[in-house]
């Protein structure tokens, strides 16, 4: 039932794909197997985005591909797929799955628990989640297989599942934030029949590993549309409750403005081409917590230091482990939060020894946020900009003594 669209259809030159995919389908297919760059990749390069990465499917079963490409080795338990390396580039192979049957394994609510039965493309293609992911392109002679209409939708900047949306919303309930998450990506509008049984369905996500929603949201905010993304989180019914991050996110009495620019911020970063860290996006979003803790200690004639330190250990005891947050992340946020107030000494060998401190960049970037978003005069954040690109001898001229 696949449908072949040509090159002046679907626009992928095999230039457009990594060396590494094409050699890896051409090595694949000399062998006798079938190989086609799939999924993500194929749909970003027809909607004109540049892909992150770019994997492959097979009818090689993993041992197979294994022994095609020395450099290779075999991840992953519960779905067994192959790493090629080639060159700086590591490839994703798989082997075509099967669609599940009676004998599939769900847990009580209907989630799919195991899927690792091998299959035909055809059947590949059906347990994919939208159209616009279920398309296969040989860069040997540079056609696309589409079994869904996917090439249409993509054209018509419809989002579609696969199948009865319900049915799959229930077998991975993350599917929902998959398709938001891409249809803001794609600047595609999710179909009628994609996005109503999302507010019915929404509680399914209560089901769903913590570890796996917090690796999906950390993927809607470094998608470089983070900020489209959680809007129309909110506005497709993911209700209060459904995901911590959100909430979070949601929920900022007097920080609003801040989490906002926070995410624009990082929308920016991420699109101009530069890197975002979790670390960095956490202190924004739990900073307002942190203030509000922190005026409540003083007031009770505690001590700034110390009760800014007491205030970051309870808010973030407190968040860690609903927010999945690891240590090493919680490390970083801490050294954000604890660089906030040296930034007020502008005096003596205190300003040397902070410009030279490995995190002053990630700090200096929190405070720019926190003079854009009102909480402090911006003129400190403009200091510390001049301060950090003045000439060594004009710094002593520029330090203000302390009030
Ligand atoms: P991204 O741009 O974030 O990488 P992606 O669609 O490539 O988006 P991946 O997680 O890399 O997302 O998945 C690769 C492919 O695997 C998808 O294009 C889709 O065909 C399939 N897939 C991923 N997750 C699911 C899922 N939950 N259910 C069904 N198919 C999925
Ligand atoms: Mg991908």
């Amino acid at each position: 039932k696949g449908v072949v669209v040509s090159l002046d259809q679907h626009g992928i030159h095999r230039e457009m794909v990594s060396p590494a995919s094409r050699k890896i389908c051409s090595t694949l297919q000399e062998a006798g197997f079938t190989a086609y760059v799939v999924g993500g990749a194929v749909r970003d390069l027809i909607a004109g985005i540049e892909p992150k990465d770019f994997d492959i499917a097979t009818s090689a079963t993993p041992e197979q591909v294994r022994h095609l490409f020395r450099r290779s080795r075999i991840i992953g338990r519960r779905f067994r797929i192959v790493h090629v390396m080639s060159g700086p580039e590591t490839i994703e192979v798989s082997t075509f799955r099967a669609l599940h049957d009676d004998e599939t394994v769900t847990d009580e609510h209907g989630r799919v628990l195991h899927d690792n039965v091998y299959g035909c493309i055809e059947d590949d293609a059906t347990r994919r989640d939208f159209t616009v992911n279920a398309l296969y392109y040989d860069p040997t002679s540079e056609t696309v297989l589409d079994y869904h209409k996917g090439v249409a939708d993509l054209k018509k900047k419809s989002m579609r599942v696969i199948g009865d949306p319900a049915t799959r919303y229930r077998e991975d309930p993350v599917r929902m934030l998959r398709a938001v998450r891409l249809a803001a990506k794609l600047g595609l509008k999710l179909d009628p029949a994609a996005s109503k049984p999302i507010r019915e369905m929404a509680d399914l996500l209560h089901n769903v590993p913590a570890a796996r929603l917090f690796d999906e949201m950390l993927k809607l905010l470094a998608s470089g549309f983070a900020v489209v993304s959680v809007k129309r989180l909110r506005d497709e019914g993911l209700h209060h409750g459904l995901l911590p991050l959100l909430d979070v996110i949601l929920e900022q009495p007097q920080g609003e403005k801040f989490v906002w620019l926070a995410l624009e911020n990082t929308d920016e970063r991420v699109r101009s081409g530069k890197s975002i860290s979790p670390g960095f996006l956490f202190a924004c979003l739990l900073w307002h917590e942190v203030l509000a803790n922190w005026t409540a200690r003083k007031a009770n004639k505690q001590h700034s230091q110390p009760a800014l330190f007491e205030a970051m250990d309870e808010v973030l005891a407190s968040q860690a482990e609903k927010l999945a947050i690891t240590r090493r992340i919680a490390g970083d946020i801490t050294e954000i939060w604890a660089l906030q107030p040296r930034f007020e000494k502008r005096a003596g060998k205190a300003p040397f020894r902070l410009i030279e401190q490995p995190r002053y960049r990630a700090g200096y970037d929190f405070l720019r946020l926190r003079g854009e978003s009102g909480e402090i005069d911006i003129e400190l954040a403009d200091w510390w900009d001049r301060f950090a690109h003045a000439h060594t001898d004009e710094r002593e001229a520029m330090l203000v003594a302390d009030k």
